[in-house]
């Protein structure tokens, strides 16, 4: 048994993540201005409402052209280091998807992955560099652990939620290598990462989307 999501599925996550986002300003933009510029929340907010406006038009496409689009919505709206990254990732993830309409669960495993990938390669980074990467990363290697043990969805959903959330909240020990927190004296070292913060939102708001229609 696996789930299956539809476009208009991930469209529905795409649009309570974009939600969530625009609820936790305050958070978020406090967490980048302890680090860094104070811009990340105004970034990903300003990406993800341009992809809601133009809803209507991306609900009838297969995967590959609406990751495609995503990605290039938020790479023409965002300036910064995270609409760069996220536009790689979707476009990244539409490579995969070409003439897809429906994602099982190995599939969407395949997608997290390519996305992980198109960002290490657009940011040279690592997981351990205190960026987004250690929220997306660890969530990945769960996922493949949990298709490998041929866990049933829902523990699948958990374990894949947890390893993010807890990736997130590993970046306030670790000293930053990329992005703006490692110009600080500390490295940041003691303060979360807005971006991995922002990361574990959307695999949570993703898993618990699923979990929903399950
Ligand atoms: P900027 O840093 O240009 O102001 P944002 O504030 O929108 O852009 O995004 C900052 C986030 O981007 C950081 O918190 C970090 O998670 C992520 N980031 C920055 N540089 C990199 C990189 N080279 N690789 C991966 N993620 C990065
Ligand atoms: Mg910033």
């Amino acid at each position: 048994m696996s789930f299956e999501l539809s476009t208009s599925d991930y469209l529905k996550y795409f649009e309570a993540v974009t939600e969530r986002i625009f609820k936790d300003k305050d958070y978020i933009t406090s967490l980048d201005a302890a680090t860094g510029d104070g811009d990340h929340w105004a970034n990903l907010n300003k990406g993800f409402q341009a992809v809601m406006s133009a809803k209507e038009s991306l609900v009838e496409l297969n995967f590959g052209d609406l990751f495609k689009q995503i990605g290039m919505k938020i790479m023409n709206s965002v300036g910064g280091s995270s609409g760069v990254l996220y536009g790689s990732a979707y476009i990244g993830a539409a490579k995969i998807c070409k003439d897809i309409d429906v994602l099982d669960r190995v599939l969407l495993c395949d997608v997290l992955d390519s996305m992980t990938a198109a960002m290490m390669k657009r940011g040279d980074s690592k997981p351990g560099q205190k960026t987004m990467i250690d929220a997306i990363y660890p969530a990945v290697q769960a996922y493949r652990q949990a298709l490998e043990n041929n866990l049933p969805d829902g523990e699948l959903l958990s374990n894949v939620k947890q390893a993010s959330i807890n990736g997130a909240n590993g970046t306030k020990d670790l000293e930053a290598v990329r992005g703006r927190a490692c110009y600080q004296a500390n490295k940041g070292v003691g303060h979360l990462d807005p971006g991995a913060v922002t990361m574990s939102y959307q695999i949570e708001t993703l898993m618990e989307y699923i979990q929903s229609i399950i």
